[in-house]
């Protein structure tokens, strides 16, 4: 097997959120108590469980208001700030697939991931200075994708704008169908997350540019994200330790104090 990506194209999506539920069963995500907050688009945002839903834009285009869907999961990137400053392993990137997992039995809720990531895609359950929460993201339905079967937003979407395989093939394919969109009238048409972050892999085939859909037009790695590991982490540690031993010493120091006082 070789890197994976799955092709949304949101010009034919028709926003029935079928990816939505079908995302829930797979991962045993319950349902959250929303409110109608004047649009369809529901729930509002990403949270811990929910992975996966449809956000709905509107744009006014030569008088007449449309619909621009956008799928929101995380994009696996190609070079995952999330995963280099991740503390624990938490995190981890497919060396084959390409696809970034979370398990949350090895997440400390420290949320680095949720400040480093370029699209503000994990969230936690808890405030982010608690010592109980954990993080949460979508895994590509890692489990089924071992096992030769497309994720299960993949398998549900009953407009076919999903696609999944080999990720230079689904490459191509968006190519082609934005030439395709060109054609049909829509200039700005673009394919998102070709070569963005290391490339993605959750491309989309867009009718207009990505801020108009709800996405970063140009997303940078962190500049923090490598010196994060490498050099803040250790330093914290060190200073941690630092404080840890100079509160040892001085209950050593209190205590001697302490006994040379019941003696005289
Ligand atoms: Fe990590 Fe965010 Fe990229 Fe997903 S979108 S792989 S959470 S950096």
């Amino acid at each position: 097997m070789s890197r994976v990506a799955m092709l949304i194209d949101e010009s034919i999506c028709m926003g029935c959120r079928g990816c939505q539920v079908a995302c829930k069963q797979w991962n045993d995500l319950p349902g959250e108590e929303t409110y109608n907050w004047g649009t369809y688009e529901n729930p509002p945002d990403l949270s811990p469980v929910t992975w996966t839903r449809i956000k709905f834009t509107e744009v006014e285009q030569d008088g007449n208001l449309q619909w621009l869907f956008l799928t929101e999961g995380c994009l696996h990137c190609g070079t995952p700030a999330c995963v280099e400053v991740c503390p624990t392993g938490a995190l981890k990137q497919d060396p084959t697939l390409g696809i970034v997992t979370l398990e949350p039995d090895l997440c400390n809720g420290c949320g680095y991931c949720t400040q480093f990531c370029p699209f503000g895609i994990p969230r936690l359950d808890a405030d982010v200075l608690s010592v109980e929460g954990k993080a949460y993201k979508c895994n590509f339905c890692q489990d089924r994708v071992v096992n030769g079967l497309p994720p299960a937003c993949v398998k549900t979407c009953p407009s076919g704008a999903f696609d999944f395989g080999d990720r230079e093939e689904m490459v191509a394919k968006g190519r082609s169908r934005v030439e395709r969109l060109k054609q049909q009238g829509f200039p700005n048409a673009n394919l998102y997350g070709e070569h963005e972050m290391g490339g993605l892999g959750r491309l989309y085939v867009l009718k207009e540019r990505p801020s108009l859909c709800g996405l970063p037009e140009n997303p940078q790695y962190p500049v923090l994200a490598d010196a994060w590991q490498e050099v803040l982490q250790p330093l914290g540690t060190l200073a941690f330790g630092a404080a840890a031993l100079g509160m040892l010493g001085f209950w050593f120091v209190a205590r001697r104090n302490i006994g040379m006082e019941d003696v005289e």
